[in-house]
């Protein structure tokens, strides 16, 4: 069977947006050219979303189930939304309708220009609390002045993307991922599309506050070393002092001034050094773990229930 467009939808607790999500999505993908397929991934959901995702697919062929065998999160779910996807293009979207359906239209025709990947932009955002906006917006600002690649400011996961990217993106097997970033990074024409990102339909967040600091994390060590960089700047600084400091004293003592005598200074200059050392030592094994974890080369995600053909 060919299809042009996929959805791919993550659902983890999203019981109650499941069927207005259906209903819109449907509304909107009738009215386009061409035949779609909804690809909801459960994340190991345990309010009763996987039996409402099988229920719809009992009853609608354009929806097929994958369905984990625990929570793997978000980004891993968007992976294998990408796995499965059949269509000649793909659209990644959160299942609580805060990327609205009625956008997709739009991303279609810039897919028709020649686009191949079309990024929705956060013009607007709706509902959310100010703790939210103001993590978001510093994460998107650091994230973009330290990594190497440019992602687009205030742009989620929320895109269309053509074949040809997403066979790029499934060619990526690293385990810690930051999927915005990955399909910034592959290249290919991109253009953003502003949006506004509407209210929560039902239900609270499933992003609370350490799972963004993880994906902050991710999105940092996945394109970026400048943490490690920063022990080698610190090393050269102090070390840069201190040569300095050296026929200060000197002079200092010399002219029978008593600077420099106690210990404080001492303690001080010991502690302050020792903590950036150990601040080095927590930054590298951060990079060692993902390494690790990358060497053991585990898959990046299990399916309970699937379709047959990926
Ligand atoms: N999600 C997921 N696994 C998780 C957390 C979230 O699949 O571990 C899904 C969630 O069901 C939703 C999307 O990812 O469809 C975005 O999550 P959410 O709306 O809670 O994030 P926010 O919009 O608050 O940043
Ligand atoms: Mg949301």
């Amino acid at each position: 069977m060919s299809v042009t467009i996929s959805i791919v939808a993550p659902i983890f607790n999203e019981l109650e947006n499941i069927p207005e999500l259906y209903r819109r999505l449907k509304d909107v993908m009738s009215s386009t050219q061409g035949t779609w397929e909804l690809i909801l991934v459960d994340d190991g959901s345990s309010d009763g979303s996987t039996e409402a995702i099988r229920t719809l697919a009992q009853q609608d062929k354009h929806v097929r189930p994958v369905i984990f065998a625990r929570n793997f999160g978000h980004q891993v779910a968007i992976t294998a939304g990408w796995d499965y996807a059949r269509g000649e293009a793909v659209v990644i979207m959160d299942a609580d309708l805060q990327d609205p359906p009625e956008v997709i239209p739009e991303m279609i025709a810039k897919w028709h220009e020649g686009y191949e990947v079309v990024y929705a932009v956060r013009a607007e955002r709706e509902g959310e609390t100010w703790f939210k906006k103001t993590t978001a917006s510093l994460f998107y600002r650091i994230v973009h002045q330290i990594t190497d690649v440019k992602i687009p400011l205030d742009s989620g996961d929320f895109r269309l993307m053509d074949r040809k990217v997403v066979d790029v993106l499934k060619s990526m097997h690293e385990k810690y991922r930051f999927p915005r970033g990955m399909s910034a990074w592959v290249g290919f024409r991109q253009i953003g599309l502003p949006y506004k990102r509407a209210m929560r339909f039902s239900g609270t967040t499933k992003y609370p506050f350490s799972k963004m600091f993880k994906l902050a994390l991710n999105a940092i060590t996945g394109f970026s070393y400048f943490p490690l960089q920063l022990a080698t700047y610190f090393g050269f600084l102090s070390a840069g002092l201190s040569i300095i400091a050296i026929p200060v004293v000197i002079i200092m003592r010399l002219i029978g001034h008593g600077a420099f005598l106690g210990q404080a200074t001492t303690l001080i200059a010991v502690l302050f050094l020792g903590g950036v050392q150990l601040i080095s030592l927590g930054v590298l094994g951060e990079y060692l773990g993902r390494i690790y974890d990358e060497v053991k080369g585990r898959p990046l995600y299990i399916v309970r229930e699937g379709p047959k053909d990926k």
